[in-house]
């Protein structure tokens, strides 16, 4: 590379990590060209056609719902340096509804949850003890680590937490956090989890539900933006890397044909699933490429429930105990915050069912009535049937956050070649926001090597 010329940096993924790193790199004297192999930029987040057929229906849902905390900083900040009002906050509560409910109060973190535990009907001295010692547990290992990483059910077990906290609280929190169940989940990667969501600040524990599809909130205004100066190729998958003397040879396929592009530095930010392809054979990656061969996925279930637009459910997020199924939203009381928008979701219900082990197809139907049966009976109004339904399923969601595992991070042993994607954060599990941060710090450590001073 001659010291005038603009380097040529090859991201091979347009998921919202790909992305993240084409923001940071966008202003920069660098010439970008941003490779995805399917025919939409977005990855897990992307967007599909709303199926419903109902007037002045929002256009596009999510390919599986998605949900925000306070602790997702950066994606929130991303979200609102594009357009506002775009997420609905509700004020963090576990709610079952005939069962079990407790909500955070108008206090500093963690007396915002210890006081929603006192006042709570549901919980008894022994839950409270129980959360106060787990609480304890995750203040004392943000210090110092657990020096060997357990499965969080035997963490449990050693505390003696009580039932109730056990499955009203750390199961489904757990689930929504890592999409792993507690007797395959990482003790420590939990407690990092808890610690970020109750002893931070007042909102990190509360939800935030995109009021719109991911697609319009995130993907979109990071293509308009990169565009006009730099390359995106969509349905151009990468087949090979090849290093060559001055940087990288990459072969891709772009609809059946093979083309070719020398570029001078590597953002790979593909799923880590997707990246033993291409690196197999490059020996300064060995390590990488047997790092991912430990890793294993877990599946995330979506129904999206369409019933008429007067229907409603009695609170806009519910945690559930069914076969199918372990958290409700009602997006249409999301979206109702923000009366402004033209379009809107009333009516649509989704339910996420994490870690899930796959649903027959033939048992889709009876569990829709069953989830539609426990609608009525905790207050659907009116309780109107479903008028359609849409079910979507994701085998690799999300990676498994098992104990002791051993991840790559954004550096390689290979000069100019990172990576990025929600699996290199060290101390957050797969989610939007490791995602997006392994973006900006790749994108950040290139501009580092090749000598250009980071633009704010
Ligand atoms: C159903 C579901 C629900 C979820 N819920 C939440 C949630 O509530 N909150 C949350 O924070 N996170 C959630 N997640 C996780 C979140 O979506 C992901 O962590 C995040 O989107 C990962 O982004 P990424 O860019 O790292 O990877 P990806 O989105 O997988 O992007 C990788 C991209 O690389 C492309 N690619 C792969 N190989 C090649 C190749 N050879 N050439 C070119 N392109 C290639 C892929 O097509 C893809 O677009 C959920 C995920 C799913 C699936």
């Amino acid at each position: 590379m001659t010291p005038t010329k603009r380097p040529d940096i090859a991201i091979i993924g347009g998921g919202i990590a790909g992305l993240s790193a084409a923001r940071t790199l966008f202003h920069q004297p660098v010439h970008i060209h941003l490779y995805e192999k399917r025919n939409q930029l977005g990855g897990r987040i992307r967007a599909i056609k709303n199926p419903f057929d109902l007037p002045d229906k929002l256009a596009r849902l999510d390919h599986g719902q998605h949900a925000l905390t306070g602790g997702h900083k950066e994606t929130l900040a991303l979200i609102q340096s594009y357009s506002t009002p775009a997420v609905a906050q509700l004020r963090s509560s576990v709610i079952f509804p005939n069962q079990f409910s407790v909500t955070r109060k108008y206090l500093p973190a963690p007396f915002h949850w210890l006081a929603g535990l006192l006042l709570s009907p549901d919980c008894s001295q022994k839950d409270i003890f129980s959360a106060i010692k787990l609480g304890c547990y995750a203040v004392k290992t943000k210090i110092s680590p657990l020096s060997k990483d357990i499965l969080l059910s035997e963490l449990c077990s050693e505390l003696k937490l009580s039932k109730k906290l056990l499955t009203y609280l750390i199961t489904p929190l757990c689930l929504a956090a890592l999409n792993t169940p507690a007797h395959k989940a990482s003790a420590q990667l939990f407690l990092n989890i808890l610690h970020t969501l109750f002893f931070t600040d007042q909102q990190a524990s509360d939800i935030f539900l995109p009021t719109t599809d991911l697609t319009t909130l995130l993907i979109d205004p990071i293509v308009n933006q990169l565009k006009p100066d730099h390359h995106i190729h969509e349905r151009s998958r990468i087949v090979s890397i090849k290093i060559t003397q001055n940087g990288f040879l990459l072969t891709f396929d772009r609809q059946g044909f093979l083309e070719t592009q020398t570029v001078d530095a590597i953002i790979c930010a593909t799923a880590p699933h997707e990246l033993d392809g291409l690196i197999h054979d490059i020996e300064a990656l060995a390590d990488i490429h047997q790092m991912i061969q430990h890793m294993e996925y877990e599946t995330i279930e979506t129904v999206y429930l369409q019933y008429p637009p007067q229907c409603q459910l009695p609170y806009p997020m519910i945690a559930l105990h069914m076969p199918f199924g372990q958290w409700a939203f009602d997006l249409g009381q999301f979206r109702s915050r923000y009366p402004n928008l033209d379009r809107d979701v009333r009516g649509l219900i989704s339910i996420v069912h994490s870690a899930s082990s796959g649903i027959p197809k033939n048992e889709r139907q009876s569990l829709i009535k069953q989830l539609h049966q426990h609608f009525v009976d905790i207050g659907l109004t009116p309780s109107s049937s479903p008028i359609d339904h849409l079910w979507l399923i994701d085998k690799k969601a999300t990676w498994r956050c098992s104990p002791s595992l051993i991840r790559p991070t954004n550096h390689t042993r290979l000069h100019n070649f990172l990576l990025a994607g929600d699996y290199t954060e060290p101390h957050l599990p797969g989610n939007i926001e490791a995602a997006i941060i392994s973006g900006q710090k790749a994108a950040e450590q290139l501009l580092l090597n090749l000598g250009i001073p980071p633009k704010k």
